[in-house]
């Protein structure tokens, strides 16, 4: 019988590790409001989308062509951004900048080259899914030590787990997925001191931060096992556009030039990017107006008796639910769709625009004071 529809995973000579793995899944609907995957609420504005369209239109004739794979110009301005991003950050040169298809991309030739078989990942739990996912999609073993109740990570918390698993590389995800939580620079500092691999900091939300000065850019200097991980499908609202980048000693994008892909960035992906970039502060326009919405939200559902951990994001977890999964099931009744990320009791929501946040607090107002 060779109909495709008989056949399952089971029946494949897929690798053994991955037997029994889930892929991420965050559900994507069609629905009025959509607060569930982290993404910046605001479209791209008009006249960041006339950049872009021109500077895509002048690549065309050039696309019979294999784009620059050393992404040049793109290296230069997001040297340039991430050097002005916040107080104390240093100088960064373009030979530290690496860019791909989305950080998590950006993630995956990390794990590539400094992970792999026999070797280990260390991530505090719980954090962004991916992590996990990545490593072990390269044969890495993956150990999630667990954060203070909290989600806070301390120093004596990290070094003991780093003792106990000599890890390879370590995640620390700041300001954290799910829960919101800063890491300070001290505890990063100590984990880099106390590890002899690869620490990355990923740094996804940062400009979302209460306290943007708390970025490990200002420790890269002098620390070549430090790698910081930023995107613009957050802050900067270009999700769809799929860039991610970091910056580190310039040793360890010689590194990621071992495992990527040739030409991996495409001409009108490093076009859009470099146009966007152009126009920095008009994509990053609406990071305070989504801080506001965020703190709008935790007043809200702290009104409502709900348990609110407070967010350097733009994203909020709440918990003190009985059944999150109902609560979740509900919302999208109501044309809302959060995220329910496994932590028990709680969900996750996203900072909407104005109206969003409104639908959003109406209807879990409604859900839970029914
Ligand atoms: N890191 C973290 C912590 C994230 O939450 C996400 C997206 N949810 C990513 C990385 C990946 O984002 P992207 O690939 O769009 O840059």
């Amino acid at each position: 019988n060779r109909s495709p529809a008989t056949v399952s995973l089971d029946d494949l000579p897929l690798r053994d590790d991955l037997r029994g793995k889930t892929p991420y899944g965050a559900p994507q609907l069609d629905v009025p409001v959509q607060l569930n995957v982290n993404e910046n609420a605001h479209p791209v504005p008009r006249e960041v989308t006339e950049a872009i369209a021109a500077r895509l239109e002048a690549e065309l004739p050039g696309l019979n062509r294999y784009p620059d794979r050393e992404f040049t110009e793109l290296r230069q301005k997001l040297a340039a951004y991430l050097s002005s991003a916040a107080p104390g950050v240093p100088e960064l040169r373009p030979e530290q900048i690496w860019a791909a298809n989305g950080s998590n991309e950006v993630l995956a030739h990390l794990l590539q080259a400094f992970g792999g078989p026999g070797r280990i990942a260390l991530g505090f739990g719980p954090s962004y899914s991916m992590h996990p996912l990545i490593a072990s999609g390269t044969g890495a073993r993956f150990v999630e030590s667990p954060r203070e109740p909290g989600y806070a990570i301390t120093a004596d918390l990290a070094a003991a787990a780093i003792d106990r698993h000599d890890p390879d590389v370590v995640f620390l995800c700041t300001p954290n997925n799910p829960t919101g939580t800063l890491t300070g620079l001290d505890v990063i500092e100590e984990v880099y001191d106390r590890a002899r691999g690869i620490v990355i900091v990923d740094e996804a939300y940062a400009e979302f931060s209460r306290d943007p000065s708390q970025t490990a850019l200002r420790l890269l200097p002098g620390r070549p096992r430090l790698v910081v991980s930023r995107t613009m499908s957050k802050a900067f609202a270009f999700a769809g556009a799929r860039l991610g980048y970091l910056a580190a000693d310039p040793a360890v994008c010689d590194a990621l030039r071992l495992v990527r892909l040739p030409y991996h960035l495409s001409a009108l992906t490093q076009a859009a990017a470099c146009a966007a970039l152009d126009h920095a502060p008009a994509l990053l326009a609406k990071v305070e107006e989504l801080k506001a919405q965020r703190e709008r939200m935790a007043t809200a559902l702290r009104e409502l008796g709900l348990t609110v951990h407070s967010s350097d994001s733009n994203f909020l977890l709440f918990g003190g639910l009985d059944d999150p999964q109902a609560v979740w099931q509900q919302l999208l009744d109501r044309g809302v769709l959060i995220r329910n990320t496994g932590i028990d009791g709680h969900l996750r929501v996203n900072a909407g625009t104005e109206p969003e946040t409104t639908a959003f607090l109406n209807a879990i107002t409604e859900v839970m004071t029914r």
